[in-house]
């Protein structure tokens, strides 16, 4: 910590706010899937509403849902860093 990452700016050129929002999905089985408090940059600007989410979560995303889908965690878990 300590160095304060630059803002990054939606396409629209407005700095992006940073939001924490839950991912939910359910699989072919009518499984449902939830990961809470997902960071997640979001432009405010009306008539945009870009959303970002970054690379670095989305790979933890997608190493939480593998597990999920393995039953190493439960079904609804906090976001967490695994990358
Ligand atoms: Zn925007």
């Amino acid at each position: 910590m300590g160095i304060v990452a630059e803002k990054i700016r939606c396409r629209c050129g407005t700095p992006m706010q940073e939001i924490v929002k839950d991912i939910s999905w359910s699989d072919s089985n009518g499984n449902k899937y939830t990961i809470r408090n997902v960071p997640t940059l979001c432009c405010n600007k009306i008539g945009c509403y870009e959303e970002y989410t970054s690379s670095g979560v989305q790979i933890n995303v997608s190493i939480l849902a593998d597990e999920m889908r393995k039953g190493t965690l439960p079904r609804t878990v906090e976001y967490e860093e695994r990358f």
